[in-house]
């Protein structure tokens, strides 16, 4: 099984292990973010992908949510 987003050789999630590692990271930072901010999964993953500071790894995953890529977020309760 193939990343669903680079064509490294990935783990039962979909992600490879460095986009694995971006996405735990994007789902860690959600958490402090919801305590100081109203903000929704999407605007935060929009965010993302607008921040010049973000690695391009969390970007990369970031548009692969925000396209719908995962349609059960984890991290939505
Ligand atoms: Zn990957």
């Amino acid at each position: 099984m193939k990343c669903v987003i680079c064509s490294r050789e990935a783990d039962k999630k979909g992600y490879c292990e460095l986009h694995m590692k971006a996405y735990e990271s994007i789902v860690k930072k959600y958490d402090v973010w919801k305590k100081a901010l109203e903000t929704s999964w999407k605007e935060y993953l929009s965010e993302i992908v607008k921040n010049s500071l973000t690695g391009e790894l969390a970007k990369e995953v970031a548009e692969y949510l925000i396209r719908g890529g995962e349609k059960q977020s984890v991290t939505q309760s």
